[in-house]
């Protein structure tokens, strides 16, 4: 139920969402629900809580994750589908601690202790997966792609989806990441694109699947170029960073207030919001 106590015509899913134990966690799912919000993607963050150090402590992490995905549907009734994977920000991090050698193997081994949880059926996707965001160095930079490869592999062997967490997707980057996924055997239709800018036509995206980040008329500009892709908040959930990010709220507030300014009508919304999250990350 919305807030205005009237439900929407249509399904609304946020498409990345982080929720912490040590943040508001359940109440943010219900913010994000009160504001008409129906399901959403809870991807795995390194926590508050867990410094991780080996295989051991990611698979702690992904545990934490999906526990917190089963609490925020129990106490909420919301469609909550379950992403986990070493983050590549943790690489740089570990190699400092371990050395890079360590740290690579460590980021395979939770790879593959990820893709394992998936095959389980604990989790749908691989995520979020890729390379830092920030400049490193070329052993690292080719680390990094190295883990990638093989988590696009994964997601591949066990066709699932996985979700890419880069650098600034210029359309240089949207090709070297599709033709990645091409080599590992990943579809490229479940290779979605976290913190996408507004690119949706295939021949500018090279065929990822966009997660558009729900912020200043990214959604509308996505939404001139046709209904292939997701919005997202990328909502950390850190008390310590008020306001970092998108509110859990945002997603569920755009829709609706572009749906009743007729710029996006219920059939298009449907596709967005239920096909292509069905599509990308169901079964
Ligand atoms: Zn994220």
């Amino acid at each position: 139920m919305s807030q205005e106590g009237r439900h929407p015509p249509f399904p609304i899913f946020d498409a990345h969402m982080h929720l912490d134990p040590d943040g508001r966690n359940v109440e943010a799912a219900m913010e994000f629900q009160r504001a008409g919000g129906t399901g959403l993607m809870l991807v795995s963050k390194p926590y508050q809580s867990i410094t991780v150090g080996s295989v051991d402590d990611f698979t702690r992490n992904f545990e934490l994750t999906v526990r917190l995905a089963d609490d925020v549907s129990q106490k909420t009734g919301l469609k909550v589908m379950v992403a986990i994977g070493p983050h590549p920000a943790e690489l740089p991090r570990l190699a400092g601690e371990l050395g890079l050698e360590k740290a690579r193997s460590t980021m395979m081994g939770a790879m593959q202790a990820a893709g394992k949880m998936v095959a389980e059926g604990r989790a749908q996707a691989l995520g979020e997966i890729g390379r830092p965001h920030f400049p490193v160095d070329a052993a690292l930079w080719e680390a990094s792609n190295e883990i990638l490869a093989a988590g696009l592999g994964i997601a591949g062997e066990l066709g699932c989806a996985a979700i890419l967490h880069t650098e600034t997707a210029t359309p240089e980057v949207f090709e070297e990441l599709a033709s990645m996924a091409r080599r590992a055997g990943q579809d490229l239709e479940r290779t979605v694109k976290h913190f996408s800018p507004p690119v949706v036509r295939k021949e500018d995206n090279f065929g990822l699947f966009p997660s558009v980040l729900a912020g200043k008329g990214a959604f509308e500009k996505a939404l001139s170029q046709g209904t292939r892709f997701m919005v997202e908040t990328d909502y950390i959930d850190d008390n310590r960073r008020p306001g970092a990010v998108l509110g859990p709220a945002t997603v569920p507030r755009r829709t609706l207030d572009l749906f009743s300014r007729g710029i996006l009508t219920e059939e298009q919304a449907f596709k967005i919001h239920r096909d292509n999250p069905e599509k990308v990350f169901g079964k």
